[in-house]
Protein backbone atom coordinates (compact mmCIF):
# COMPACT_ATOMS: atom_id res chain seq x y z
CA UNK A 1 0.00 0.00 0.00
CA UNK A 2 1.01 3.71 -0.64
CA UNK A 3 1.49 5.77 2.21
CA UNK A 4 1.02 9.81 1.38
CA UNK A 5 1.22 12.38 3.48
CA UNK A 6 -0.21 16.26 3.36
CA UNK A 7 -0.65 19.17 5.45
CA UNK A 8 -3.90 19.51 4.42
CA UNK A 9 -6.53 16.48 3.40
CA UNK A 10 -10.30 17.02 2.36
CA UNK A 11 -13.04 14.42 2.14
CA UNK A 12 -15.05 15.26 -0.48
CA UNK A 13 -14.94 17.68 -3.22
CA UNK A 14 -18.25 19.18 -3.79
CA UNK A 15 -18.33 23.11 -3.89
CA UNK A 16 -17.21 22.73 0.02
CA UNK A 17 -14.21 20.49 -0.57
CA UNK A 18 -13.32 21.82 -4.21
CA UNK A 19 -13.00 25.55 -3.04
CA UNK A 20 -11.40 24.63 0.35
CA UNK A 21 -8.48 22.65 -2.04
CA UNK A 22 -8.03 25.30 -4.38
CA UNK A 23 -7.83 28.30 -1.65
CA UNK A 24 -5.18 26.02 0.28
CA UNK A 25 -3.42 25.57 -2.74
CA UNK A 26 -3.00 29.17 -3.46
CA UNK A 27 -1.58 29.67 0.22
CA UNK A 28 0.86 26.78 -0.44
CA UNK A 29 -0.51 24.46 1.62
CA UNK A 30 0.51 21.03 0.64
CA UNK A 31 -3.01 19.53 0.13
CA UNK A 32 -4.93 16.58 -1.09
CA UNK A 33 -8.50 16.25 -1.88
CA UNK A 34 -10.37 13.31 -2.51
CA UNK A 35 -13.62 12.47 -4.08
CA UNK A 36 -15.07 8.76 -5.05
CA UNK A 37 -16.94 10.97 -7.78
CA UNK A 38 -16.09 13.86 -10.24
CA UNK A 39 -15.05 17.00 -8.49
CA UNK A 40 -18.23 19.47 -8.26
CA UNK A 41 -20.07 17.33 -5.89
CA UNK A 42 -24.06 17.48 -5.64
CA UNK A 43 -24.15 21.02 -6.90
CA UNK A 44 -22.45 20.76 -10.67
CA UNK A 45 -23.14 17.16 -10.75
CA UNK A 46 -26.79 16.30 -10.14
CA UNK A 47 -27.92 19.46 -8.29
CA UNK A 48 -27.83 23.35 -8.91
CA UNK A 49 -26.98 23.34 -12.09
CA UNK A 50 -28.17 20.18 -13.99
CA UNK A 51 -31.46 21.72 -12.37
CA UNK A 52 -31.15 25.56 -13.28
CA UNK A 53 -29.97 23.86 -16.87
CA UNK A 54 -33.35 21.66 -17.21
CA UNK A 55 -35.52 24.70 -15.72
CA UNK A 56 -33.87 27.39 -18.24
CA UNK A 57 -35.12 25.04 -21.23
CA UNK A 58 -38.27 24.35 -19.54
CA UNK A 59 -39.29 28.00 -19.66
CA UNK A 60 -38.26 28.61 -23.41
CA UNK A 61 -40.34 25.35 -24.21
CA UNK A 62 -43.17 26.95 -22.19
CA UNK A 63 -42.52 30.21 -24.11
CA UNK A 64 -42.85 28.97 -27.20
CA UNK A 65 -46.05 26.95 -25.96
CA UNK A 66 -47.60 30.26 -24.92
CA UNK A 67 -46.90 31.66 -28.26
CA UNK A 68 -49.04 29.22 -29.70
CA UNK A 69 -52.57 30.54 -28.26
CA UNK A 70 -53.40 34.49 -28.38
CA UNK A 71 -49.79 35.97 -27.46
CA UNK A 72 -50.80 39.32 -26.03
CA UNK A 73 -47.53 40.06 -27.51
CA UNK A 74 -49.00 39.29 -31.31
CA UNK A 75 -46.62 36.66 -31.57
CA UNK A 76 -47.47 33.24 -33.02
CA UNK A 77 -45.59 30.03 -33.30
CA UNK A 78 -46.41 26.44 -34.41
CA UNK A 79 -46.70 23.83 -31.84
CA UNK A 80 -43.14 23.03 -30.20
CA UNK A 81 -41.67 19.87 -29.86
CA UNK A 82 -38.83 19.00 -26.79
CA UNK A 83 -36.56 16.31 -27.34
CA UNK A 84 -35.82 15.64 -23.37
CA UNK A 85 -33.02 13.28 -24.04
CA UNK A 86 -31.41 15.80 -26.50
CA UNK A 87 -31.80 18.33 -23.52
CA UNK A 88 -30.12 16.36 -20.63
CA UNK A 89 -27.41 15.44 -23.54
CA UNK A 90 -27.03 19.78 -23.54
CA UNK A 91 -27.46 19.29 -20.10
CA UNK A 92 -24.79 16.98 -19.43
CA UNK A 93 -22.12 19.03 -21.68
CA UNK A 94 -22.51 22.10 -19.18
CA UNK A 95 -22.15 19.58 -16.14
CA UNK A 96 -18.86 18.51 -18.02
CA UNK A 97 -17.52 21.43 -18.65
CA UNK A 98 -17.51 22.59 -15.01
CA UNK A 99 -16.40 19.28 -13.45
CA UNK A 100 -13.55 19.10 -15.89
CA UNK A 101 -12.95 22.79 -15.13
CA UNK A 102 -13.24 22.43 -11.28
CA UNK A 103 -10.34 19.83 -11.71
CA UNK A 104 -8.45 22.12 -13.76
CA UNK A 105 -8.32 24.74 -10.99
CA UNK A 106 -7.40 22.03 -8.28
CA UNK A 107 -4.15 21.42 -10.23
CA UNK A 108 -3.72 25.41 -11.08
CA UNK A 109 -3.97 25.69 -7.56
CA UNK A 110 -1.14 22.92 -7.10
CA UNK A 111 -3.71 20.87 -4.53
CA UNK A 112 -3.62 17.13 -6.04
CA UNK A 113 -6.97 15.25 -6.81
CA UNK A 114 -7.06 11.46 -5.79
CA UNK A 115 -10.16 9.43 -7.11
CA UNK A 116 -12.04 6.97 -5.16
CA UNK A 117 -14.32 6.35 -1.78
CA UNK A 118 -12.16 6.95 1.62
CA UNK A 119 -12.80 5.60 4.48
CA UNK A 120 -11.59 6.98 7.43
CA UNK A 121 -9.04 4.88 9.86
CA UNK A 122 -8.61 7.64 12.85
CA UNK A 123 -9.12 11.40 13.00
CA UNK A 124 -5.82 12.12 10.21
CA UNK A 125 -5.67 8.92 8.63
CA UNK A 126 -7.59 7.85 5.43
CA UNK A 127 -7.75 4.70 3.11
CA UNK A 128 -8.66 5.45 -0.51
CA UNK A 129 -9.37 2.87 -2.60
CA UNK A 130 -8.29 4.26 -5.97
CA UNK A 131 -7.55 2.24 -9.59
CA UNK A 132 -4.38 2.22 -8.85
CA UNK A 133 -4.75 0.15 -5.68
CA UNK A 134 -5.35 1.08 -1.76
CA UNK A 135 -3.34 4.39 -0.42
CA UNK A 136 -3.21 5.16 3.02
CA UNK A 137 -3.05 9.67 3.31
CA UNK A 138 -1.54 10.99 6.75
CA UNK A 139 -2.26 14.65 7.07
CA UNK A 140 -2.08 17.38 9.86
CA UNK A 141 -5.63 18.97 9.15
CA UNK A 142 -8.85 17.03 7.31
CA UNK A 143 -11.86 18.93 6.64
CA UNK A 144 -14.80 16.48 6.19
CA UNK A 145 -16.74 17.55 3.12
CA UNK A 146 -18.98 14.55 2.35
CA UNK A 147 -22.35 16.19 1.70
CA UNK A 148 -25.80 15.06 1.62
CA UNK A 149 -28.28 12.30 -0.23
CA UNK A 150 -31.62 12.58 -0.86
CA UNK A 151 -33.93 10.76 1.97
CA UNK A 152 -35.39 7.77 1.09
CA UNK A 153 -39.01 7.12 2.77
CA UNK A 154 -38.62 3.43 4.30
CA UNK A 155 -42.45 2.95 2.59
CA UNK A 156 -41.20 4.50 -0.76
CA UNK A 157 -38.43 3.33 -1.17
CA UNK A 158 -35.95 4.17 -4.95
CA UNK A 159 -36.69 2.27 -7.35
CA UNK A 160 -39.00 1.29 -10.73
CA UNK A 161 -41.42 4.77 -10.92
CA UNK A 162 -40.28 6.09 -7.74
CA UNK A 163 -37.11 8.67 -7.76
CA UNK A 164 -34.81 11.45 -6.57
CA UNK A 165 -33.94 14.43 -8.07
CA UNK A 166 -30.78 12.23 -9.77
CA UNK A 167 -32.87 10.24 -11.78
CA UNK A 168 -35.53 12.98 -13.07
CA UNK A 169 -32.53 15.36 -14.05
CA UNK A 170 -31.65 12.49 -16.17
CA UNK A 171 -34.66 11.22 -17.88
CA UNK A 172 -35.29 10.25 -21.66
CA UNK A 173 -38.69 11.08 -21.78
CA UNK A 174 -41.30 13.95 -20.26
CA UNK A 175 -43.81 11.74 -17.63
CA UNK A 176 -47.78 12.37 -18.67
CA UNK A 177 -48.82 12.00 -14.73
CA UNK A 178 -45.86 13.22 -12.20
CA UNK A 179 -46.68 13.06 -8.57
CA UNK A 180 -43.99 15.11 -6.38
CA UNK A 181 -43.83 13.90 -2.96
CA UNK A 182 -42.46 17.07 -1.10
CA UNK A 183 -43.34 21.31 -1.64
CA UNK A 184 -40.07 22.47 -0.45
CA UNK A 185 -37.04 23.33 -2.93
CA UNK A 186 -36.33 20.60 -5.30
CA UNK A 187 -40.10 19.53 -5.37
CA UNK A 188 -41.22 22.81 -6.57
CA UNK A 189 -37.91 23.63 -8.82
CA UNK A 190 -38.49 20.41 -10.69
CA UNK A 191 -42.12 20.24 -9.81
CA UNK A 192 -42.35 23.36 -12.27
CA UNK A 193 -40.20 23.07 -14.88
CA UNK A 194 -42.14 18.82 -15.55
CA UNK A 195 -45.26 21.26 -15.80
CA UNK A 196 -44.21 23.39 -18.40
CA UNK A 197 -42.33 20.62 -20.66
CA UNK A 198 -46.23 19.08 -20.81
CA UNK A 199 -46.49 16.72 -17.58
CA UNK A 200 -50.05 16.43 -15.30
CA UNK A 201 -47.76 17.65 -12.06
CA UNK A 202 -49.35 16.92 -8.43
CA UNK A 203 -47.47 18.42 -5.35
CA UNK A 204 -48.45 16.14 -2.41
CA UNK A 205 -47.03 18.20 0.79
CA UNK A 206 -47.34 16.97 4.61
CA UNK A 207 -47.18 20.95 5.76
CA UNK A 208 -50.39 23.59 5.82
CA UNK A 209 -48.06 25.38 2.76
CA UNK A 210 -45.24 24.98 0.41
CA UNK A 211 -42.19 26.10 0.77
CA UNK A 212 -43.28 26.26 4.58
CA UNK A 213 -40.16 28.16 6.06
CA UNK A 214 -41.12 30.92 3.70
CA UNK A 215 -44.26 33.27 4.90
CA UNK A 216 -47.32 33.28 3.02
CA UNK A 217 -46.65 36.48 1.16
CA UNK A 218 -43.74 35.06 -0.59
CA UNK A 219 -44.94 31.64 -1.40
CA UNK A 220 -48.60 33.21 -2.85
CA UNK A 221 -47.04 34.33 -5.87
CA UNK A 222 -45.64 31.42 -6.47
CA UNK A 223 -48.90 28.89 -5.74
CA UNK A 224 -50.95 31.35 -7.69
CA UNK A 225 -48.47 30.85 -10.53
CA UNK A 226 -48.97 26.85 -10.22
CA UNK A 227 -52.69 26.56 -10.70
CA UNK A 228 -52.06 29.10 -13.81
CA UNK A 229 -49.70 26.12 -15.00
CA UNK A 230 -52.12 23.53 -13.92
CA UNK A 231 -50.19 22.04 -11.25
CA UNK A 232 -52.58 20.64 -8.47
CA UNK A 233 -51.14 21.50 -4.90
CA UNK A 234 -52.03 18.87 -2.17
CA UNK A 235 -51.12 20.32 1.51
CA UNK A 236 -51.66 19.02 4.79
CA UNK A 237 -51.59 15.44 2.60
CA UNK A 238 -49.25 12.59 3.53
CA UNK A 239 -47.11 10.33 1.44
CA UNK A 240 -48.27 6.82 2.97
CA UNK A 241 -47.45 4.25 0.24
CA UNK A 242 -46.35 3.06 -3.87
CA UNK A 243 -49.88 1.50 -5.19
CA UNK A 244 -50.52 -0.46 -8.23
CA UNK A 245 -51.39 2.58 -9.93
CA UNK A 246 -49.54 5.62 -9.23
CA UNK A 247 -48.80 6.93 -5.01
CA UNK A 248 -51.01 6.10 -1.95
CA UNK A 249 -51.73 9.44 0.08
CA UNK A 250 -53.43 10.17 3.56
CA UNK A 251 -55.25 13.90 3.75
CA UNK A 252 -55.52 15.82 6.95
CA UNK A 253 -58.49 14.13 7.91
CA UNK A 254 -57.61 10.56 7.68
CA UNK A 255 -59.21 10.03 4.66
CA UNK A 256 -56.95 7.89 1.60
CA UNK A 257 -56.49 8.16 -1.86
CA UNK A 258 -54.51 6.87 -4.86
CA UNK A 259 -53.29 9.60 -7.23
CA UNK A 260 -52.05 8.03 -10.65
CA UNK A 261 -48.53 8.63 -11.58
CA UNK A 262 -45.67 7.16 -14.09
CA UNK A 263 -43.48 8.78 -12.25
CA UNK A 264 -43.20 9.68 -8.47
CA UNK A 265 -40.41 11.69 -7.35
CA UNK A 266 -40.05 11.87 -3.19
CA UNK A 267 -38.00 15.48 -2.53
CA UNK A 268 -38.30 15.37 0.81
CA UNK A 269 -35.29 16.69 2.00
CA UNK A 270 -31.91 15.58 1.98
CA UNK A 271 -29.41 14.03 4.89
CA UNK A 272 -25.53 14.52 5.70
CA UNK A 273 -23.44 11.62 4.84
CA UNK A 274 -21.92 10.68 8.44
CA UNK A 275 -23.51 7.21 8.67
CA UNK A 276 -20.42 5.84 6.83
CA UNK A 277 -17.21 6.07 4.94
CA UNK A 278 -15.88 5.60 9.16
CA UNK A 279 -17.13 8.78 10.01
CA UNK A 280 -19.08 7.22 12.84
CA UNK A 281 -16.19 6.08 14.63
CA UNK A 282 -14.58 8.95 15.01
CA UNK A 283 -15.15 11.06 18.35
CA UNK A 284 -17.02 13.39 16.94
CA UNK A 285 -19.78 15.66 18.51
CA UNK A 286 -23.23 15.46 16.52
CA UNK A 287 -26.15 17.38 16.50
CA UNK A 288 -28.86 14.94 15.67
CA UNK A 289 -27.12 13.32 11.94
CA UNK A 290 -25.01 16.55 11.50
CA UNK A 291 -21.41 17.46 12.75
CA UNK A 292 -21.14 19.84 15.25
CA UNK A 293 -18.67 22.93 14.25
CA UNK A 294 -17.69 26.18 15.48
CA UNK A 295 -17.82 29.38 14.57
CA UNK A 296 -14.27 28.22 12.63
CA UNK A 297 -16.10 25.09 11.11
CA UNK A 298 -14.02 23.22 13.76
CA UNK A 299 -15.31 20.14 15.11
CA UNK A 300 -14.74 18.74 18.86
CA UNK A 301 -11.27 16.69 17.17
CA UNK A 302 -8.59 18.76 17.05
CA UNK A 303 -7.22 19.68 13.85
CA UNK A 304 -10.52 18.09 12.09
CA UNK A 305 -13.38 20.57 10.36
CA UNK A 306 -16.29 20.27 8.72
CA UNK A 307 -18.32 22.17 6.52
CA UNK A 308 -21.51 22.25 4.02
CA UNK A 309 -24.20 19.71 3.89
CA UNK A 310 -22.77 17.59 6.70
CA UNK A 311 -22.92 20.62 9.13
CA UNK A 312 -26.57 21.04 8.89
CA UNK A 313 -29.35 24.01 7.50
CA UNK A 314 -29.04 26.06 5.38
CA UNK A 315 -27.89 23.05 2.88
CA UNK A 316 -26.86 25.52 0.24
CA UNK A 317 -23.58 25.32 -2.11
CA UNK A 318 -22.24 28.98 -1.27
CA UNK A 319 -22.66 28.09 2.19
CA UNK A 320 -20.32 25.32 1.92
CA UNK A 321 -17.96 27.29 -0.54
CA UNK A 322 -17.64 30.01 2.41
CA UNK A 323 -16.76 27.55 4.82
CA UNK A 324 -14.38 26.03 2.44
CA UNK A 325 -12.62 29.26 1.78
CA UNK A 326 -12.35 30.57 5.25
CA UNK A 327 -11.28 27.13 6.58
CA UNK A 328 -8.35 26.81 4.25
CA UNK A 329 -7.44 30.34 5.02
CA UNK A 330 -7.57 29.15 8.81
CA UNK A 331 -5.01 26.60 7.81
CA UNK A 332 -2.85 28.63 6.64
CA UNK A 333 -3.14 30.61 10.18
CA UNK A 334 -5.29 33.85 8.66
CA UNK A 335 -7.85 35.43 11.33
CA UNK A 336 -11.19 34.25 10.18
CA UNK A 337 -14.22 33.72 11.79
CA UNK A 338 -18.10 33.22 10.72
CA UNK A 339 -20.02 35.58 12.35
CA UNK A 340 -23.78 35.46 11.42
CA UNK A 341 -23.11 35.93 7.70
CA UNK A 342 -26.01 36.12 5.41
CA UNK A 343 -26.49 33.45 3.71
CA UNK A 344 -28.89 34.39 0.84
CA UNK A 345 -31.50 31.57 -0.38
CA UNK A 346 -33.15 31.75 -3.59
CA UNK A 347 -35.94 29.08 -4.52
CA UNK A 348 -36.08 29.15 -8.79
CA UNK A 349 -39.81 28.40 -8.83
CA UNK A 350 -41.88 30.80 -10.91
CA UNK A 351 -41.49 33.22 -9.85
CA UNK A 352 -38.09 33.28 -8.39
CA UNK A 353 -38.02 33.90 -4.41
CA UNK A 354 -35.46 35.45 -2.67
CA UNK A 355 -34.85 35.76 1.34
CA UNK A 356 -31.93 37.67 3.10
CA UNK A 357 -31.75 38.19 6.46
CA UNK A 358 -34.31 38.23 8.58
CA UNK A 359 -38.29 38.50 7.74
CA UNK A 360 -40.31 40.50 9.30
CA UNK A 361 -41.37 37.39 11.85
CA UNK A 362 -38.13 36.43 13.21
CA UNK A 363 -36.86 39.74 13.55
CA UNK A 364 -40.09 40.46 16.37
CA UNK A 365 -38.92 37.08 17.81
CA UNK A 366 -35.24 38.22 17.74
CA UNK A 367 -36.97 41.40 19.81
CA UNK A 368 -36.28 44.41 17.35
CA UNK A 369 -38.82 46.50 16.49
CA UNK A 370 -38.61 46.61 12.98
CA UNK A 371 -40.50 48.88 10.34
CA UNK A 372 -40.89 47.46 6.82
CA UNK A 373 -41.44 48.27 3.10
CA UNK A 374 -43.07 46.86 0.27
CA UNK A 375 -42.79 47.29 -3.31
CA UNK A 376 -44.97 45.54 -6.13
CA UNK A 377 -43.58 44.65 -9.69
CA UNK A 378 -47.28 46.07 -11.12
CA UNK A 379 -46.00 49.04 -10.29
CA UNK A 380 -42.64 48.84 -12.06
CA UNK A 381 -41.72 49.69 -15.85
CA UNK A 382 -39.28 47.21 -16.86
CA UNK A 383 -41.54 44.24 -15.17
CA UNK A 384 -44.53 45.25 -17.07
CA UNK A 385 -42.06 44.83 -20.52
CA UNK A 386 -41.09 41.71 -19.57
CA UNK A 387 -44.90 40.49 -18.30
CA UNK A 388 -43.29 39.51 -14.80
CA UNK A 389 -45.56 41.75 -12.71
CA UNK A 390 -46.46 38.89 -10.12
CA UNK A 391 -44.42 39.55 -6.69
CA UNK A 392 -42.80 42.17 -5.22
CA UNK A 393 -39.34 42.99 -2.35
CA UNK A 394 -39.99 43.93 0.74
CA UNK A 395 -37.01 45.47 3.27
CA UNK A 396 -36.84 45.34 6.81
CA UNK A 397 -35.30 47.36 9.07
CA UNK A 398 -35.08 48.10 12.54
CA UNK A 399 -37.28 51.06 13.43
CA UNK A 400 -34.78 52.96 16.09
CA UNK A 401 -31.56 53.44 13.01
CA UNK A 402 -33.17 52.43 10.08
CA UNK A 403 -30.35 49.71 9.72
CA UNK A 404 -31.62 47.07 7.22
CA UNK A 405 -31.91 43.97 8.74
CA UNK A 406 -33.55 42.00 6.17
CA UNK A 407 -34.66 42.03 2.28
CA UNK A 408 -37.06 39.50 0.73
CA UNK A 409 -38.48 39.57 -2.74
CA UNK A 410 -40.78 37.00 -4.89
CA UNK A 411 -40.66 38.13 -9.06
CA UNK A 412 -39.40 36.71 -12.39
CA UNK A 413 -35.66 36.41 -12.62
CA UNK A 414 -35.08 37.97 -8.93
CA UNK A 415 -32.56 36.03 -8.06
CA UNK A 416 -30.03 38.78 -10.03
CA UNK A 417 -31.23 40.33 -7.29
CA UNK A 418 -29.83 38.53 -4.54
CA UNK A 419 -26.44 40.02 -4.39
CA UNK A 420 -27.70 43.79 -4.23
CA UNK A 421 -29.84 42.58 -1.35
CA UNK A 422 -27.07 40.61 0.45
CA UNK A 423 -24.40 43.87 0.05
CA UNK A 424 -27.37 45.97 1.49
CA UNK A 425 -27.43 44.36 4.56
CA UNK A 426 -23.49 43.00 5.27
CA UNK A 427 -22.52 47.23 4.51
CA UNK A 428 -24.69 48.04 7.05
CA UNK A 429 -26.92 50.12 4.90
CA UNK A 430 -29.75 52.32 6.36
CA UNK A 431 -33.11 52.64 4.43
CA UNK A 432 -32.07 56.52 3.49
CA UNK A 433 -28.58 54.94 1.92
CA UNK A 434 -30.52 52.66 0.07
CA UNK A 435 -33.23 54.81 -0.98
CA UNK A 436 -30.52 57.75 -1.85
CA UNK A 437 -29.02 55.48 -4.22
CA UNK A 438 -29.69 56.24 -7.78
CA UNK A 439 -30.94 53.04 -9.68
CA UNK A 440 -31.01 52.70 -13.43
CA UNK A 441 -34.04 53.13 -15.75
CA UNK A 442 -36.03 50.60 -16.27
CA UNK A 443 -34.48 48.03 -13.84
CA UNK A 444 -36.60 45.40 -11.60
CA UNK A 445 -33.81 46.55 -9.35
CA UNK A 446 -35.53 50.15 -9.11
CA UNK A 447 -38.02 47.79 -6.58
CA UNK A 448 -35.36 47.96 -3.78
CA UNK A 449 -35.27 51.43 -3.47
CA UNK A 450 -38.75 51.99 -3.64
CA UNK A 451 -39.32 49.43 -0.64
CA UNK A 452 -36.58 51.60 1.20
CA UNK A 453 -38.63 54.83 0.32
CA UNK A 454 -41.71 52.86 1.22
CA UNK A 455 -40.52 51.97 4.71
CA UNK A 456 -39.48 55.46 4.94
CA UNK A 457 -43.09 56.42 3.88
CA UNK A 458 -42.44 58.02 0.90
CA UNK A 459 -42.38 55.54 -2.17
CA UNK A 460 -43.01 57.24 -5.31
CA UNK A 461 -44.47 55.02 -7.64
CA UNK A 462 -47.49 53.80 -5.54
P1 LIG B 1 -21.69 17.77 -1.89
O1 LIG B 1 -21.89 18.71 -3.01
O2 LIG B 1 -22.76 16.79 -1.60
O3 LIG B 1 -20.32 17.03 -2.17
C1 LIG B 1 -19.84 16.02 -1.36
C2 LIG B 1 -18.85 15.19 -2.16
O4 LIG B 1 -18.26 14.24 -1.28
C3 LIG B 1 -19.48 14.38 -3.29
O5 LIG B 1 -18.83 14.68 -4.51
C4 LIG B 1 -19.28 12.92 -2.89
O6 LIG B 1 -19.01 12.07 -4.00
C5 LIG B 1 -18.06 13.03 -1.97
N1 LIG B 1 -17.96 11.96 -0.99
C6 LIG B 1 -18.87 11.61 -0.04
N2 LIG B 1 -18.41 10.59 0.69
C7 LIG B 1 -17.19 10.27 0.19
C8 LIG B 1 -16.22 9.29 0.52
N3 LIG B 1 -16.39 8.44 1.53
N4 LIG B 1 -15.10 9.23 -0.22
C9 LIG B 1 -14.88 10.10 -1.26
N5 LIG B 1 -15.77 11.04 -1.60
C10 LIG B 1 -16.89 11.13 -0.88
N6 LIG B 1 -27.84 24.72 -3.50
C11 LIG B 1 -27.77 26.01 -3.84
O7 LIG B 1 -27.11 26.80 -3.15
N7 LIG B 1 -28.44 26.48 -4.94
C12 LIG B 1 -29.18 25.67 -5.74
O8 LIG B 1 -29.76 26.13 -6.72
C13 LIG B 1 -29.26 24.29 -5.39
N8 LIG B 1 -29.98 23.45 -6.15
C14 LIG B 1 -30.00 22.12 -5.84
C15 LIG B 1 -30.75 21.27 -6.64
C16 LIG B 1 -30.79 19.93 -6.36
C17 LIG B 1 -31.60 19.01 -7.25
C18 LIG B 1 -30.06 19.41 -5.26
C19 LIG B 1 -30.06 17.94 -4.95
C20 LIG B 1 -29.33 20.25 -4.43
C21 LIG B 1 -29.29 21.62 -4.71
N9 LIG B 1 -28.58 22.52 -3.92
C22 LIG B 1 -28.55 23.84 -4.24
C23 LIG B 1 -27.84 22.08 -2.71
C24 LIG B 1 -26.32 21.94 -3.02
O9 LIG B 1 -26.14 21.03 -4.07
C25 LIG B 1 -25.60 21.45 -1.78
O10 LIG B 1 -25.88 22.32 -0.68
C26 LIG B 1 -24.09 21.45 -2.00
O11 LIG B 1 -23.73 20.62 -3.09
C27 LIG B 1 -23.36 20.97 -0.74
O12 LIG B 1 -21.99 20.97 -0.95
P2 LIG B 1 -21.02 20.02 -0.11
O13 LIG B 1 -19.65 20.35 -0.59
O14 LIG B 1 -21.32 20.14 1.31
O15 LIG B 1 -21.42 18.53 -0.51
P1 LIG C 1 -37.00 20.72 1.54
O1 LIG C 1 -36.65 20.61 2.97
O2 LIG C 1 -36.80 22.01 0.84
O3 LIG C 1 -38.52 20.31 1.32
C1 LIG C 1 -39.04 19.08 1.74
C2 LIG C 1 -40.55 19.21 1.84
O4 LIG C 1 -41.11 17.89 1.98
C3 LIG C 1 -41.01 20.00 3.06
O5 LIG C 1 -41.87 21.02 2.63
C4 LIG C 1 -41.70 18.96 3.93
O6 LIG C 1 -42.78 19.50 4.67
C5 LIG C 1 -42.18 17.93 2.91
N1 LIG C 1 -42.38 16.55 3.40
C6 LIG C 1 -41.58 15.85 4.24
N2 LIG C 1 -42.06 14.59 4.39
C7 LIG C 1 -43.19 14.48 3.63
C8 LIG C 1 -44.14 13.44 3.35
N3 LIG C 1 -44.03 12.23 3.89
N4 LIG C 1 -45.18 13.70 2.53
C9 LIG C 1 -45.32 14.93 1.98
N5 LIG C 1 -44.45 15.96 2.20
C10 LIG C 1 -43.39 15.74 3.01
O7 LIG C 1 -36.16 19.53 0.82
P2 LIG C 1 -35.78 19.27 -0.69
O8 LIG C 1 -36.72 19.95 -1.61
O9 LIG C 1 -35.59 17.80 -0.80
O10 LIG C 1 -34.37 19.98 -0.80
C11 LIG C 1 -33.28 19.60 0.04
C12 LIG C 1 -32.32 20.72 0.25
O11 LIG C 1 -31.60 20.98 -0.95
C13 LIG C 1 -32.99 22.04 0.59
O12 LIG C 1 -33.25 22.17 1.96
C14 LIG C 1 -31.97 23.03 0.14
O13 LIG C 1 -31.06 23.25 1.19
C15 LIG C 1 -31.27 22.35 -1.01
N6 LIG C 1 -31.73 22.91 -2.31
C16 LIG C 1 -31.58 24.24 -2.55
C17 LIG C 1 -32.02 24.78 -3.74
C18 LIG C 1 -31.82 26.22 -4.00
O14 LIG C 1 -31.06 26.86 -3.29
N7 LIG C 1 -32.47 26.80 -5.01
C19 LIG C 1 -32.65 23.99 -4.69
C20 LIG C 1 -32.82 22.66 -4.41
C21 LIG C 1 -32.34 22.13 -3.22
Amino acid sequence: MEHLTCKLLIVGAGPGGYICAIRAGQLGIDTIVVDQAKPGGTCLNVGCIPSKALIHAADEFDKLRSFGSNSALGISAQKPAIDLAQTVAWKDEIVGRLTTGVTGLIRKAQARFLSGPATFQDGKTVLVETADGTKSIRAENVVIATGSSPIELSFLPFGGKVVSSTEMLALNDVPDRLVVVGGGYIGLELGTAFAKLGSKVTVVEASASILPQYDRALTKPVSTALKALGVDVLTKTKAVGQGKKGLKIEFEGGEKQELEADKILVTVGRTPRTDSAGIPSLDLTMEGPFIHIDAQCKTSMRNVYAIGDVTGEPMLAHRAMAQGEMVAELIAEKSRVWDDKIIPAVCFTSPEIVTCGMDPTMAKEAGFDVITGQFPFTANGRAMTMESEAGFVRVVARASDHAIIGIQGVGSNISEMASAFSIAIEMGARLEDISHIVQAHPTQSEGLQEAALAALGHALHV
